[in-house]
């Protein structure tokens, strides 16, 4: 499509927004740092995975779908990988194919595209390697008592994504007390491993890669020394982040690594930061799965949509009451679409309103994007305009481009989502017999009915028929 507004993108290195130009239109090249594959993915992972699937999809829209490459890794070999194995007793291997098959299933029903390529760490050892001679050959790195590390020093701009003091710098390094390393905030390329450990051959011995080093090879590998955006959860932005810019500009002799830095914000339960220990921890799995959580599974787009409606790089705070909100909404926005009986192929060819797509290009403002969401849904109800499929397919291809109302409307009748079986037959039948005790003016009969089909879940709105003044009344399962 031809966009007339730029995008524009907040970009953490320069602490500015920025108008976004591709190194290359025909190819614009995003990296994602992906799960360290030991354990589900939690509602706080799933904020990255959603936040830059709405720019994939963006980017997509923009310069054509074959002209955008999202690679986001998976981390398959980590000591927490490690320890998770020993403690459940099962091979490594087994652990990351496991969390692995589940991830993929969790990313999917949150509604976000594959990636192009999502490469795995231990499939990328040599690249690592040759990363690293590169470094040692170039006099930012050394070795060490079986370790490689990266020679902090040697970078005299080092710490320009984190900006932070020296001191804050130096207590995050310390949190690895080493007596190999020569400057207090070097860290580490390369370390040994012991038999039980994983490990490669590598020109210092057997062992294994340190955490950054892995984005590097991968970026580097299918991306090449320079590409257009990184992201992450903002917690990465020191020392991951800060550290793979290290690597991959003294590696290659580049001023930048990626042109844009961009981070979402983080996410936090019910008021409080998410712990194993506080006992609210939320993982993406158990919410489509169990009823842990308000009681009942969730849709991976109830969870998407209500992520969606707070800016990516403000923090948020999770909560079911929120999840109930944006399942509602949804539950209004099928029944529109069932109304018109518009579809996702009908909808392709509809233009996308200006509005919506000036609050996405200016920095993913995704939360006034679906304030535009609103607008059209309002002039695709059927009884508004004579026009309202049109509008429908307007409204539809412009929540397709957030990944949203993808699904079958026939499955979101709000009767099949109230979380509590109900028998339609039997409530048709007591609505009927109630509306007869209406017209028979049986007041005290019409209320018992009324209570009972309440207390079964359902709720009642009287009215007229708008055709012939008779009463009716409608029905739904009460939330
Ligand atoms: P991890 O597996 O911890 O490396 O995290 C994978 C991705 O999820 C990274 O981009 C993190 O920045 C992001 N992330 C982790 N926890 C949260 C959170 N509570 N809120 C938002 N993003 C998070
Ligand atoms: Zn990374």
């Amino acid at each position: 499509m031809s966009v007339s507004t730029p995008l524009k993108l907040y970009n953490t290195l320069t602490r500015e927004r920025e108008f976004f130009a591709p190194i290359d239109e025909g190819c614009v090249r995003l990296y994602v740092c992906g799960p360290t594959v030991y354990d589900f993915a939690h509602i706080g992972n799933a904020r990255p995975l959603i936040v830059f699937d709405v720019l994939y999809r963006l980017l997509r829209e923009i310069y054509g779908a074959s002209h955008v490459k999202y690679v986001r890794n998976i981390t398959d070999v980590d000591d927490k990988i490690n320890a998770r194995a020993a403690e459940r007793g099962i091979a490594i291997r087994e652990l990351t194919e496991e969390t692995n098959r589940v991830f993929q299933e969790d990313v999917a029903a949150l509604n976000c595209l594959a990636p192009d390529v999502q490469p795995r760490a231990t499939e990328h050892i040599a690249e690592m390697i040759a990363i690293i001679e590169k470094l040692i050959a170039n006099g930012h790195a050394y070795e060490a008592d079986g370790h490689v590390l990266f020679d902090v020093p040697s970078m005299p701009d080092y710490g320009q994504l984190s900006r932070r003091p020296l001191d804050d710098m130096i207590a995050g390094a310390r949190v690895e007390v080493a007596p190999y390393k020569k400057g207090e905030m070097d860290f580490v390329l390369w370390k040994p491993s012991k038999e039980d450990e994983p490990g490669w051959d590598s020109p210092w011995g057997r062992g294994r890669p340190g955490w950054h080093i892995e984005c590097s090879a991968m970026s580097y590998k299918h991306l090449g020394e320079v590409f257009d955006i990184h992201g992450g959860g903002i917690d990465l932005v020191f020392p991951h982040h800060e550290n793979e810019i290290a690597q991959t500009r003294c590696a290659f002799g580049h001023n930048v690594m990626a042109n844009i830095w961009m981070h979402n914000g983080f996410l936090q339960v019910e008021g409080e930061k998410m712990s194993k220990s506080l006992g609210n921890f939320v993982t993406i799995h158990e919410l489509l799965n169990s009823d842990r959580f308000g009681g009942r599974p969730w849709k991976g787009e109830v969870l998407r949509f209500a992520m969606l409606r707070s800016h990516y790089r403000q923090p948020i705070d999770w909560t079911v009451k929120a999840l109930e909100e944006a399942e509602k909404t949804l539950q209004r926005w099928y029944a529109v679409l069932c109304a018109q009986g518009v579809t996702a192929e009908s909808a392709a060819q509809a233009p996308l309103r200006e509005n919506f797509m000036e609050a996405l290009l200016d920095d993913l403002n995704i939360a006034r994007a679906i304030a535009e969401l609103h607008v059209l849904a309002a002039k695709a109800e059927p009884s508004k305009t004579a026009t309202g499929k049109a509008e429908a397919e307007k409204f539809l291809r412009a929540a397709n481009l957030l990944g949203l109302l993808q699904d079958d409307p026939a499955a979101w009748e709000p009767k099949a989502l109230a979380g509590v079986e109900i028998d339609e037959a039997k409530v048709e039948k007591l609505v009927a017999e109630r509306l007869a005790a209406r017209k028979a003016r049986n007041f005290a009969e019409s209320d018992r009915l009324r209570d009972l089909l309440l207390e079964m879940g359902v709720k009642l709105k009287d009215g007229k028929d708008p055709a012939t003044g008779e009463p009716v009344t409608n029905w739904e399962v009460s939330s």
